[in-house]
């Protein structure tokens, strides 16, 4: 089963991360808590600590040894010892699902034993109770005490998860205040793909095209990306450092313009994010499409190496719109797949051959004359690189010279 785990800050979404696991979409929501009785916050304080000695005890005794024990062998090791100091049964096999997720983490990142500093702890929903409708959440720590937290979110925030079942929280406390993460779960009733559709995204454009499983091109739509707008903010920024080059960190007022055009940045990006990845997950349902986007993994460690800014910047909305769309396909039970998207806008569909640049974004084949589109091409390839790697099982044919995507640009595919 394909599993992607996605996390972003998402406002709009209201979404911290999102999961596929077996079928199921798993969502954490994440909240401001408020401890209830007079005594419950250092009674929780004093649970985290327990729980974090604990955690800490179990990484000590790991760490020597050349391999890290099965959860079995784990519970045998350390079960009576950290019941002894009044865990509840499902604590303590939390204790060593952590201390192990934690070992693995840093010798896999060559780095020394760690220590553990922070107050968090992952309780399953064995040790806890939530009523979503009084927002209060009962917690069962250590020696048989219960503690009672209200969730600071609004009602329609948790609506939606009425429908859900929860399984696991995790508390934590920073700065004297108390967070917890709730994660929800539904099934997704996975839906029979009837077509394909591939989006390529570049700095000015998201195309995306659908795909019958013959091949046939169905329907192109193509969409403005904000990241022109975006980079004149960008501008302003680097233009207000350059007149106070030397001051603009100690003066408020600059510094506060400064800031203004980072979040009209970050606003510009999450609006058009959402607004694309809600219309393109709207399409896909119409067509009941598996949607094939490009895989960022090895185009981010690329960028992040060089300083081009608008590539980072490019790359940065690329994976806030893939945030969003993946979510709202997944929502629908839609397949989502990714592929590899190097070469995808440069190489012929038809025969394979290194494609030319004639201007104006239109690409030709010096050994077949196949010509057409960029972004279009950049669609077909991401299509057949998808079906030919076991996507389909069927044959395909390069598409028909009707369906020549050259002549498919202009404003009627614009919105
Ligand atoms: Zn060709």
């Amino acid at each position: 089963m394909e599993r992607k785990d996605y996390k972003l800050n998402s406002r709009i979404l209201g979404v911290v991360s999102y999961s596929v696991r077996g079928g199921e979409l798993v969502e954490a929501l994440k909240v401001r808590a408020l401890p209830e009785g007079s005594d419950d916050y250092d009674a929780l304080v004093e649970f985290l600590k327990l729980y974090r000695d604990a955690v800490q005890f179990v990484v000590n005794n790991l760490w020597s040894l050349n391999e890290v024990p099965s959860i079995k062998t784990l519970h045998m090791m350390f079960y009576n010892e950290l019941r002894k100091h009044s865990f509840r049964a499902h604590h303590v096999k939390q204790i060593y699902v952590y201390a192990k997720a934690v070992v693995r983490a840093c010798k896999r990142n060559g780095g020394r034993k760690p220590v553990l500093r922070r107050l968090t702890a992952r309780i399953d929903r064995y040790d806890y109770r939530l009523d979503l409708e009084s927002r209060m959440l009962i917690l069962k720590i250590h020696n048989g005490r219960e503690v009672k937290l209200r969730l600071l979110t609004s009602t329609e925030r948790i609506e939606k998860y009425k429908e859900w079942s929860n399984y696991e929280i995790a508390v934590k406390v920073v700065e004297d205040e108390v967070y917890v993460s709730v994660y929800f779960r539904r099934a997704v009733e996975p839906r029979r793909t009837r077509t394909i559709m591939t989006i390529d995204v570049n700095f000015d454009n998201a195309t995306l095209a659908v795909f019958a499983l013959s091949g046939e091109l169905l329907k192109l739509k193509r969409y403005k990306t904000p990241l022109r707008r975006m980079l004149t903010h960008r501008i302003w920024i680097e233009r207000i450092q350059r007149r106070y080059s030397r001051s603009w960190r100690f003066i408020r007022g600059v510094r506060r313009a400064i800031k203004r055009h980072g979040e009209r940045i970050r606003s510009i990006a999450w609006d058009s994010a959402h607004k694309i990845g809600d219309r393109v997950a709207k399409i896909a349902n119409e067509h009941s499409s598996a949607i094939v986007l490009e895989d960022l993994g090895n185009l981010r460690n690329n960028v992040n190496r060089s300083s081009n800014f608008n590539k980072k910047l490019s790359l940065w909305f690329y994976r806030k719109m893939l945030f969003t769309i993946g979510y709202e396909a997944l929502e629908r039970g839609l397949a989502v797949r990714y592929v590899d998207p190097s070469k995808t806008s440069s190489t012929c569909p038809k025969c394979g051959s290194k494609l030319e640049d004639s201007g104006s974004r239109v690409l030709k084949c010096t050994r077949c004359g196949f010509t057409g589109d960029r972004d279009v091409i950049a669609c077909i390839n991401l299509f057949y690189r998808y079906s030919r790697c076991g996507g389909l099982g069927v044959p395909l044919n390069a598409p028909k010279p009707d369906e020549n995507p050259s002549e498919m640009r202009g404003k009627e595919m614009r919105q």
